[in-house]
């Protein structure tokens, strides 16, 4: 790597930000599905490329691009996402999120998708540029960079990539930490269905991926409710004479175990008192479980650990009662197995099982020689023995055989994406940048 490639790869991040590429679906137009920011982002991606001397390609849908340079049969995957996540309240932010700025005397850069994963795709492009120039260095195989465009909902891009293009022969995520990520477990978002409750309303949760800090229940029997959940030593308030707030601890779906269940723990103090299945269920038999044992029983693998299962979201009324769920499966479990298990349970219990989505697990060998050569790179160029690891959270590198997440982010790098003032420290990202050029020559160029 060079000074003089670190500041090009600066320069074109900088128009990458500049494109405020969150997902607009209600501006969506013909050939910009996700809106226009996305769009533009697109297009300014394919432009730096181009100008680096690749070939393009736009899928006419406006889905994704790609970026191709090399030859040969077999195809280097380098899997990368333009959208992010909007920028959020302005207030917490102290530059202008879509301008990256340089801060702390031009030691880091700070703007939305920084980290998350516009710099990640300059620093691989300039990485391997640090290969090829000036050195006469040909690619023994094609290096296709992929270029997602909804990698923060719901992934249809690649839906569309993997139905018109061809699977690459391996590749990597520049979306993740370092030394490589080789497991991320398969990932299950589903409900549990059930009958209606009469006089009183259960809420609780916003989203499928957090362990649900809030739960709320209004109905005639709050003076009972609350009583039931001072003898079990819960949090809770009464907000008035017929609504009771119980509260828990929100982490990530994927570390459900850590945090604390804020409908399980009301369900507990509900079961004392109504005999609704949803409640009975949740109350007297899952409680605190957030493995998911007391339902599909003990699930885990030598790979990936064990199955998490988080109660996420609630909705208990007059129309029926629906609990929405996040399963994170070990990689080498079976789902249809696990879920006729699931289905059978709920069913034996009057409730029923209805999928919401499901993405299939990553796992590629430690042994194989994708991994083996990653690892070696990073560990030639750290010093650090690091093992390589086995995540919950997902990325593209599932979407693709021989694929894993590789950087661009050390176990010490502070992560700040999907956060407001998302910040790029410019020593890590060139200690990342080489890492990478040595990564793309091992496996695109040596003999
Ligand atoms: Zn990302």
């Amino acid at each position: 790597m060079t000074d003089d490639l670190q500041e090009q790869a600066i320069k074109d991040l900088q128009l990458m930000v500049a494109c405020p590429s969150y997902c607009d679906e209600e501006h969506a137009e013909e050939g910009a599905p996700f809106g226009p920011g996305i769009a533009k982002c697109l297009d300014t991606t394919l432009d730096i490329f181009e100008k680096n001397g690749f070939s393009t390609y736009k899928d006419p849908k406006g889905y994704y691009g790609y970026a191709e340079i090399g030859e040969g049969t077999e195809t280097l995957a380098v899997l990368c996402h333009l959208d992010v996540v909007p920028a959020g309240d302005l207030a917490d932010w102290n530059t202008d999120p879509f301008k990256a700025t340089l801060i702390d005397g031009n030691l880091a850069l700070v703007g939305r998708g920084v980290q998350d994963d516009k710099g990640p795709t300059m620093m691989a492009l300039y990485a391997l540029k640090a290969v090829t120039e000036g050195t006469g260095l040909v690619p023994n195989k094609k290096i296709r960079f992929i270029f997602g465009t909804d990698e923060e909902t719901l992934w249809r891009c690649m839906d569309h990539y993997n139905a018109e293009q061809p699977q690459a022969d391996m590749g990597f995520a520049p979306d993740a930490d370092f030394p490589l990520i080789y497991a991320e477990k398969g990932l299950l978002q589903a409900e549990m269905v059930g009958p209606k409750v009469t006089d009183y309303t259960v809420t609780g949760g916003s989203a499928l991926n957090v362990v649900p800090n809030k739960a709320q229940y209004i109905g005639p029997k709050a003076k009972e409710v609350a009583q039931a959940l001072e003898k079990l030593g819960y949090d809770y308030k009464q907000v008035d004479d017929s609504t009771i707030e119980v509260y828990g601890k929100a982490v990530h779906s994927k570390d459900a175990p850590e945090g604390i269940n804020a409908i399980t723990r009301l369900a507990e103090a509900l079961a004392t008192i109504y005999d609704d299945p949803m409640i009975q269920l949740l109350g007297k038999t899952v409680k605190a479980d957030a493995n998911g044992v007391t339902l599909v029983g003990d699930v885990e693998d030598e790979v990936s650990g064990k199955l998490t299962f988080n109660i996420a979201t609630i909705q208990c009324d007059a129309n029926g009662s629906k609990v929405g769920i996040d399963l994170r499966i070990p990689v080498t479990v079976d789902k249809d197995e696990l879920v006729h298990r699931l289905s059978e349970k709920l069913e034996a219990n009057g409730l029923e099982y209805s999928e919401v989505d499901y993405v299939a697990s990553l796992y590629v060998p430690q042994d194989s020689t994708l991994v083996k050569n990653l690892l070696e790179v990073y560990r030639d160029y750290t010093g650090d023995m690091e093992e390589p690891l086995v995540s919950g959270g997902a990325t593209f590198a599932r979407t693709m055989n021989n694929c894993v997440a590789f950087g661009p982010f050390f176990p010490y790098s502070d992560n700040t994406e999907h956060q407001a003032n998302e910040t790029l420290d410019l020593k890590e990202m060139r200690q990342a940048m080489d890492i990478y050029a040595e990564a793309f020559y091992r496996l695109a160029f040596k003999e």
